[in-house]
């Protein structure tokens, strides 16, 4: 089976990632689509880095969207609130809004998300930064709302073998003694770990398939030898 990299991270088309670099974000919500059909969907943690996003989340999803889709460009789209529906997020932010009714819309953030996420927000928002909280209309409160939980993001592509946890592919458990590891196809040649076509989610289960398939193949290839 062609070999592939696998739980890898994305490159993205916005450069905003970069003024987020290093940012890791806890309990939110990740969504892959191809064009408008969603093929991915998970909860948990994920990070911005200078080229696009990493972190559990964007793994497991390199992982899982395979076929054309690796080489197409994806939309994403980050909810930063997944607790909370659109109605109850905006109760949450005009309450944030009350209390700081004469602020810039800039400085009015803090409560709602991680720092270098504000001015990121912001721009998406399409809100002047500098226009006071309690001029912001309805509207634009809405999509605010909408903006924090869909934060939008363009993957063009996974990153290389050099920043990929393992690889997809390689030979094929058919060809292979499940109890020994010895190959079907050619008799004393043993197979173990990342050459075999096996991999999995993160989790340590990569690790686990490499000690139990190592410890077969040793063990094994000792006794053929005697
Ligand atoms: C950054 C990172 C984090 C990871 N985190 C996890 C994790 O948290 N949980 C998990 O389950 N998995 C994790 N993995 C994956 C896991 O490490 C691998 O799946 C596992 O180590 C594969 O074991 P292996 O023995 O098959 O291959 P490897 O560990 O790659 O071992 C192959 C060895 O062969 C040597 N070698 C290569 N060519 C030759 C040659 N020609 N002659 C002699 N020696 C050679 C290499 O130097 C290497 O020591 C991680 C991987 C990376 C890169």
């Amino acid at each position: 089976m062609e070999r592939q990299p696998s739980l890898v991270p994305f490159n993205t088309k916005e450069s905003y990632v970069k003024e987020m670099q290093g940012l890791s974000l806890k309990n939110v919500n990740v969504s892959i689509f191809r064009k408008n059909k969603k093929i991915y969907e998970d909860f948990g943690e994920m990070l911005f880095t200078h080229f696009g996003v990493s972190g559990p989340l964007i793994l497991s999803a390199s992982s899982r969207i395979g076929g054309k889709d690796e080489t197409a460009e994806l939309h994403m789209e980050i909810d930063l609130k997944p607790a909370l529906s659109e109605e109850q997020l905006d109760k949450r932010v005009l309450r944030d809004f009350d209390e700081n009714k004469n602020r810039q819309f800039k400085n009015s953030l803090q409560k709602l998300m991680p720092a270098k996420m504000v001015p990121v927000i912001v721009e998406l928002s399409g809100i002047h930064p500098d226009k006071k909280v309690n001029e912001i209309t309805k509207d634009e409160r809405s999509a605010l709302v909408r903006c924090i939980k869909e934060i939008p993001l363009t993957l063009t592509g996974r990153r290389d073998y050099n920043e990929a946890i393992i690889t997809r592919g390689g030979v094929s458990v058919k060809d292979v003694n499940p109890s020994t590891m010895e190959s079907k196809k050619t008799e004393g040649l043993y197979f173990a770990g990342e050459v075999l076509d096996v991999d999995a989610l993160t989790g340590g289960f990569n690790l686990q398939i490499a000690w139990s398939t190592g410890y077969l193949a040793g063990a094994n290839s000792a006794q053929n030898k005697k």
